[in-house]
């Protein structure tokens, strides 16, 4: 692995310089939305315009994806966006029209779709600047149909289904992109009055009609803890809410006034019962389904935190822990998270290298053989 384990995560791979000072200039905005080189990423409910490839066909993100799949984002010209997205200006939008509408996603598709969202300029494979600015804008249930209609290989996708498949590019800006506008879609009435408001500073900024005040986007931080006990085991949790074969990092979020690392211990106790000794911070990755950002630990059970294993019955239903070798054994008869989650490769990280597709097992490359050379130091052992 050549890339530090932050910048290879899935969702934290960027290609985008978000230029912060063009933002909050309404005529060099609109310079860059004229320009020729001026790109645009279209959403639509949550999804994204892809020129090539499609959301993997029976698979719904845990597990292994299926192999050999490859999806491109379509960047349009702004003008190729077509007529309902034209009026999208960023700095004249208001949400009156969201009123109307009774259907919530309908609601929210509208909120964010007076919206003209700057990403950036794109940076190259050296991290320059191409000169190439990128928007975002999200279009109404007619005009992604006519969209797809006028593209032969054309789809919606979803971040979580195809960003393994993106390039670093891509990767980052349909993450800003769909984060960002999940926050406008239910932002389109003030928090503190309930007056409507209205968009600025290039889309990253909302403000109140009657009060005038600036209201910003949010970020949700939920920590997720790979735990090793004194034999190097991980410990896996199955979800309530999951198919019951189904396995991963437990997790939660952090509470108002409290530190990420209290939060870890807080949130394994609670849902374990094991006691965690010194998380210890490994990488994080923006998850915008809608508005988290998982931060990664590791750690291991305190001296004597074991002994209280047990589920909470309430959100955890089972708890197990697994060797290296029990967790490649296709006959363990589990689902792990799939490779766009930070889950993963949490889980990789521990184990050393990456779990190969279950469905080849005689392919499944043991800690005993190359692996074991890049297998980092368990965190928590004394290093450093
Ligand atoms: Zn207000």
């Amino acid at each position: 692995m050549s890339r530090a384990f932050p910048s290879s995560l899935p969702l934290s791979r960027h290609r985008i310089d978000r230029d912060h000072d063009t933002r909050s200039d309404p005529a060099a905005l609109d310079r860059l939305w004229s320009s020729e080189r001026a790109r645009v990423l279209v959403l639509h409910r949550g999804l994204a315009l892809a020129s090539t490839g499609s959301d993997p066909e029976g698979w719904d993100g845990f597990g292994e994806p299926p192999a050999d799949r490859r999806t491109e984002l379509a960047l349009l010209r702004p003008d190729e966006l077509g007529a309902d997205s034209d009026s999208a200006d960023s700095d004249s939008a208001d949400s009156e029209s969201a009123d109307n509408d009774s259907a919530d996603t309908h609601t929210a598709d509208t909120a964010a779709g007076q919206v003209r969202l700057y990403l950036g300029i794109l940076l190259d494979a050296d991290d320059r600047p191409t000169g190439a600015p990128v928007f975002a804008v999200t279009v109404p249930d007619a005009r992604a149909d006519a969209l797809v209609a006028e593209r032969p290989g054309a789809s919606w996708v979803n971040l979580r289904l195809v960003a393994t498949e993106l390039d670093d590019s891509a990767a980052g800006v349909f993450t800003e992109a769909l984060a960002m506008m999940n926050w406008h879609a239910v932002s389109s009435h003030c928090p503190r009055c309930g007056a409507t408001t209205t968009v600025e500073t290039g889309g990253w900024v909302r403000r109140c009609t009657v009060e005038g005040v600036e209201l910003f986007p949010r970020t949700d931080a939920a920590v997720i803890v790979g735990i090793v006990d004194a034999e190097e085991r991980l410990l896996l949790g199955s979800n309530a809410l999951w198919e019951k074969n189904r396995y991963s990092l437990l997790a939660g979020f952090v509470e108002p006034g409290e530190s990420l690392e209290a939060a870890a211990i807080r949130e394994i106790a609670e849902e374990s019962g094991v006691v965690i000794a010194d998380p210890e911070y490994v990488g994080s990755q923006p998850w915008p389904f809608p508005a988290s950002l998982m931060v990664g630990f590791m750690a291991r059970v305190a001296d004597d935190g074991a002994a209280g294993e047990r589920p909470d019955g309430d959100e955890i239903v089972d708890l197990r822990w697994f060797s290296r070798e029990e967790i490649v054994d296709p006959d363990n008869g589990i689902l792990l998270p799939g490779p766009s989650s930070i889950a993963r490769a949490i889980i990789e990280r521990w184990y050393g290298g990456p779990l190969l597709p279950r469905n080849t097992p005689s392919d499944v490359v043991l800690p005993a053989d190359a692996a074991a050379d890049e297998r980092p130091v368990p965190s928590g052992s004394g290093e450093g």
